[in-house]
């Protein structure tokens, strides 16, 4: 499964640029030092996509630290630290999960199946007017990254027994067990490892 971990980072990368591209053309940007997101207690991601985060956690010999963290069941993700000034308050920026890539705006179908945008709550106070704009225009809606197909992409790369939503810290303390049981990383003969940031 280590193999398939640099394609799911390339779709990261995509995901986000296409995110990011989107909320700076309609001027949309998350304001600085906002973490509102991340204090959801219901982020979930499935193992898989948390295995980068394992990965670089065992590399940099975190991963003993984070996992007592983890047995403490903290509420919001783990990864989340409110003092933090930078980045989304988020701790591991580069390997956060697909739905922290695509938090802001993104579009989505309503129960008829037709396009509507999905906007943070933070978003939707601060640019009212902006948003208003871009509601009346179905144009600007199919322009915003499809959260469905992000996500799909991200789970049809998954084993099947590793795709399965569940809390953030659940999926990343799994990831942690697997990563730290099925690969020796501290063997030099291990395999090739995904570079950490
Ligand atoms: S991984 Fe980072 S961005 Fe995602 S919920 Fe946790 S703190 Fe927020
Ligand atoms: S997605 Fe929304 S809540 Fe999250 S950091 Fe951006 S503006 Fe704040």
């Amino acid at each position: 499964m280590i193999e398939l971990l640099p394609k799911l980072e390339e779709i990261y990368a995509q995901m986000e640029l296409e995110a990011r591209r989107y909320q700076e053309s309609e001027s949309l940007l998350c304001p600085p030092m906002c973490g509102l997101c991340c204090e959801s207690h219901e982020v979930q991601a499935c193992v898989f996509e948390m295995m980068p985060a394992a990965i670089y956690l065992i590399q940099k010999h975190l991963d003993e630290k984070y996992y007592t963290l983890l047995e403490s069941k903290p509420e919001v993700c783990i990864f989340y630290d409110a003092a933090r000034q930078a980045e989304g308050c988020c701790s591991l920026y580069t390997k956060r999960a697909a739905i922290c890539r695509l938090f802001g705006v993104s579009r989505v179908k309503d129960k008829y199946g037709n396009p509507r945008l999905s906007i943070c709550k933070k978003i939707k106070e601060i640019y009212p007017e902006r948003l208003g704009n871009i509601l009346l225009s179905s144009d600007k809606i199919l322009l915003a990254p499809a959260m469905e197909f992000w996500h799909r992409l991200v789970l049809n790369l998954a084993p099947p027994e590793y795709a399965i939503l569940m809390p953030i810290n659940q999926a990343l303390k799994e990831a942690l067990q697997i990563c730290c049981w099925e690969f020796p990383f501290s063997d030099p003969n291990g395999p090739d490892l995904p570079k950490a940031a």
